[in-house]
């Protein structure tokens, strides 16, 4: 039998006093029991943290179990793997109050509340568990998706200014642009041009198959037309272009050919974010370097996409601090209940803000990601949920409830 151990934390129901929380752990007791189970639950007022023990099978229809329990919400998955033995004793159910180590409930009496306060107390002891529990002591892990409402002052969402669609054959290159929200500001701060073939086929049917230096051509002349076209929209944010770092670095005067047409245009090239992957800029380091020394010094802003996606990303990051990190859309997706991914992305958001660089959460398709997000302080946003990239054209933008509502609880404040 292969043995499994589960973490996971939540918080409680509001409806949920001491003496609900007791009768959870006299019932959970005979079940863990029966399927020979051991659970320990940590608690500490507000969360709850509770290490699940047994066959795969077992623990996971126990989780099936404990997420349709009314009793909490948020649960959020920390640590699910194989381990050799169980760390937690004897099947069945104890309650430890977080912040005392008192255990309260014990099926196993002494034995095991000496083997958790020699967990937590071994310096030595380093099991993962272990350290999730420590870090669940520290308050790590009660940052919560519930949706906190956003700066009082924000104005009513703002049209994105769009005259009209671009007729296709106007230029030598196609595009699909789609909208990068500022939440705080309820604004559309920036579009990103994406390239098309003709009639709306994905990149690759344009970028593919092409020898290296056609595709350099193409990657930067096309962005000449895109710029036009946000011109001809009458768009008046940022950019973002996608580039390669090597279309930067192999096409002569790249960067300038770009700052040209966009000045041309009455575009500001502080206006521009030029975007790079992770991989493909750190495969040519030095050569990529110069680039963006040029185009930084031009005014143009950089990002790095796809952030996490690459393997490289925080030793780029070392050798250059970009404006941006968008976050990729893999780890972005069903972030609300996934512990390492949350612990992730808090973690792009604190080095960020130490460094000056803002962070952009991409491929948001779902509510409920968006508001953990939001809720860990991330107010650019791009993804299917605000708007699709659209053919030619720039659409509307869709506005969450919880941020819309709000607006109109100012504007009755206001009124009254
Ligand atoms: P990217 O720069 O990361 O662009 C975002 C991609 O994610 C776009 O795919 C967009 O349609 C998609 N997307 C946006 N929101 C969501 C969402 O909520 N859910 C999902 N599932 N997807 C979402 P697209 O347009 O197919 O572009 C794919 C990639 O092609 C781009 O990824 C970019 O790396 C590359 N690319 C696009 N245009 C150019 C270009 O002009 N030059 C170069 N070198 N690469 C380009
Ligand atoms: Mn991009
Ligand atoms: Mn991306």
């Amino acid at each position: 039998m292969t043995l499994h151990q589960l973490i996971y934390r939540s918080k409680k129901s509001q409806w949920v006093g001491s003496a609900e929380v007791r009768s959870i752990i006299e019932r959970s007791s005979t079940i863990n029991k029966n399927m020979s189970i051991s659970g320990t639950l940590l608690f500490d007022g507000e969360y709850f943290l509770q290490v699940l023990e047994g066959s795969q099978s077992e623990v996971l229809e126990c989780l099936c179990r404990i997420q349709a329990d009314p009793a909490h919400s948020q649960l959020v998955i920390l640590l699910d793997e194989t381990v050799d033995e169980r760390e937690f004793g004897t099947p069945g159910m104890q309650l430890i109050e977080s912040q005392t180590g008192i255990v309260s409930k014990l099926e196993d009496g002494l034995s095991n509340l000496s083997i958790f306060i020699r967990m937590l107390d071994n310096p030595g002891m380093k099991s993962k568990a272990n350290m999730i529990i420590k870090a669940f002591r520290k308050g790590r892990w009660n940052i919560c998706d519930e949706l906190i409402s956003i700066k009082k002052s924000a104005p009513p969402p703002q049209k994105t200014c769009v005259r009209k669609s671009i007729v296709e054959r106007s230029y030598p290159h196609y595009f699909a642009f789609q909208p990068i929200v500022d939440v705080n500001l309820m604004k559309v701060t920036c579009v990103e041009a994406l390239i098309r073939g003709f009639g709306g086929t994905p990149p690759y049917t344009v970028l593919n198959d092409l020898e290296p230096e056609a595709l350099f051509k193409l990657d930067v002349e096309s962005k000449l037309s895109a710029l036009s076209m946000v011109g001809e929209m009458g768009f008046e944010g940022s950019i973002a272009l996608n580039l390669l770092p090597m279309s930067l670095v192999s096409y002569q005067g790249s960067v300038e050919l770009i700052a040209k047409h966009a000045k041309s245009l009455g575009i500001s090239p502080r206006r521009l974010v030029i975007e790079v992957t992770e991989d493909q800029a750190i495969e040519n380091l030095d050569v990529f370097m110069e680039a963006i020394k040029t185009a930084r010094h031009a005014g143009m802003r950089l990002s790095i996409d796809d952030f996490g996606a690459g393997y490289a990303g925080l030793s780029l990051l070392a050798d250059f601090q970009p404006h941006k990190i968008k976050i990729d859309r893999k780890i972005v997706d069903n972030i609300k209940g996934n512990g390492p991914r949350q612990a992730i992305v808090k973690s792009v958001i604190e080095f960020s803000e130490r460094l000056g660089i803002e962070v952009v959460a991409e491929g948001v398709e779902d509510e409920s990601d968006l508001a953990w997000l939001f809720a860990a302080g991330i107010r650019n946003f791009q993804g299917y949920y605000f708007s699709r990239p659209a053919y030619m054209s720039l659409h509307e933008v869709n506005w969450p409830d919880f941020l819309v509502e709000d607006i109109d609880w100012v504007s009755q404040k206001v009124e009254a």
